[in-house]
């Protein structure tokens, strides 16, 4: 395979950027242009729900690294819109057309949006970017009523935040413990009672119904189905992601909630087989994990859209000798002065054994296995048990062994 000359990464955040810096620390010199939906220049998400919502002083941008030695191209405020594999090209939102050797897909995932009726009321939220955060902020303080639905680690996280502030919080989960699905039931129960400790309204088992408005048209109230509202001047709906993937229908690839990736990461044709110079890394992309029999997923974590970007960089420079992307997922999460740390796919388990568990201490630890084998930890204030953690799993994944996904249910090309 030969090394491109002229690389276009749709994305402009962090998969995207560590694709580019990787191109650039690998020394390649070729043309590299960098397609971005947002006005900012990268920055991180994680800080959104943590400190720039928690804090009292002003916030500044979070930004990223940009890419060492020579320039990049960089094409902010514009949209990819579409994707032609045959002719190698980009479109973008404003008529610009880019020719491409090598394209990385790096467009994350858009917030999911509620589905109960009609469309949301001034005062509801999601968070996915830099302006949703300032928006949320600017609602946040004594005085102020906030409902957060949607119990994963960024809804637990927010209403943390917002508590910090003062903010009266009710957190809405439809399943009876927050987490549960990802994490299991002591998980749940353990940052349930992290969260009402902090004076935060935790309310499972129920689901919203809609958005009641007051007389100049802002919410007053959110609807719940057990036809209990609880009053609240803003909700944030943090329901999770949907991989931004609109843009490429049409362009042959293979779409199933992302974009669907063989071992390499390179992009996949409807035939299954890859089209010639696409990887894609990040919340976009789904990619074939040992740990999950060789399914694909799409983790939705920091760390490994920075690994795949990096090893999406690689493929499109060396092929298959870059060898297949085998990193073990990793996340993290902060709630109430506890770091939470977790390796592996925790949600593929059968069996979770809670090795400690501590609130008061700040401390937890579970061990997650699926039919016997390990897929995944999770610890609180035990950073130092995940080395151990992760190289078993890692172990674990190699006896697995790569294999290529078969296209699951649903699968549909773009
Ligand atoms: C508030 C928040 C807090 C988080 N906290 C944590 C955490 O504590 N720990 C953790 O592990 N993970 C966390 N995450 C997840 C982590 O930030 C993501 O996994 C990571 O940002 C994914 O990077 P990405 O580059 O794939 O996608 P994104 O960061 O979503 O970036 C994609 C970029 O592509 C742009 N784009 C989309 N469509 C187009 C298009 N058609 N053309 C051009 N550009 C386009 C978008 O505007 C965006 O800038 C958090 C996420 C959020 C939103």
């Amino acid at each position: 395979m030969r090394a491109p000359h002229r690389v276009v990464v749709v994305g402009a955040s962090l998969a995207g950027l560590s694709a580019a810096r990787t191109l650039r620390a690998e020394g390649w010199t070729g043309s590299l242009t960098v397609v971005g939906a947002e006005p900012h220049l990268p920055y991180d998400r994680p800080p959104l729900s943590k400190e720039v919502l928690a804090r009292e002083e002003e916030p500044e941008l979070p930004r990223l690294p940009l890419p060492a030695g020579p320039d990049a191209r960089w094409l902010l405020g514009r949209r990819a819109v579409r994707l032609d594999t045959s002719e190698r090209r980009v479109t973008l939102s404003d008529g610009t057309g880019l020719a491409y050797d090598g394209l990385v897909i790096a467009t994350g995932a858009h917030a999911r949006t509620p589905r109960a009726g009609g469309p949301a009321p001034p005062g509801v939220f999601t968070l996915r970017g830099w302006d949703d955060a300032l928006a949320v902020r600017a609602r946040l303080g004594a005085g102020r009523s906030l409902v957060v639905v949607g119990g994963g680690f960024l809804g637990s996280e927010i209403a943390a935040a917002a508590r910090a502030r003062g903010t009266a919080v009710t957190l809405v989960e439809a399943a009876e413990q927050p987490l549960t699905r990802a994490l299991g039931r002591v998980a749940g129960a353990y940052v349930a009672g992290l969260q009402e400790e902090a004076g935060i309204t935790v309310r499972t088992g129920t689901r919203v119904t809609g958005f009641r408005t007051a007389l100049g048209g802002g919410l007053c109230a959110v609807e719940l189905t057990n036809a209990s509202a609880v009053p609240a001047d803003t909700a944030v709906v943090a329901l999770g992601g949907v991989p931004a993937t609109d843009w490429l229908a049409g362009s042959g690839l293979l779409l199933d909630q992302g974009v669907c990736c063989d071992p390499f990461l390179r992009a996949l044709r409807g035939d299954g087989s890859p089209a010639p110079g696409v990887v894609a890394a990040g919340d976009a992309a789904k990619v074939p994990y040992a740990l999950a029999g060789g399914s694909r997923v799409t983790t939705g974590h920091w760390a490994d859209a920075l690994a795949q970007g990096a090893a999406a960089a690689s493929t499109l420079l060396h092929g298959e000798t870059a060898g297949p992307y085998d990193t073990v997922p990793s996340f993290w999460a902060d709630l109430h002065g506890a770091r939470f740390r977790s390796v592996g796919l925790p949600s593929l388990a059968d069996e979770a054994t809670v090795l400690e568990h501590d609130p008061a201490g700040r401390r937890l630890e579970i061990a997650y296995h699926h039919r016997g084998s390990p897929v995944g930890a999770l610890t609180a204030g035990r950073t130092s048990r995940l080395a151990a953690y992760r190289a078993e799993l890692a172990s674990a994944a190699r006896s697995a062994g790569v294999c290529a996904a078969a296209p699951s249910a649903g699968t549909r090309t773009g």
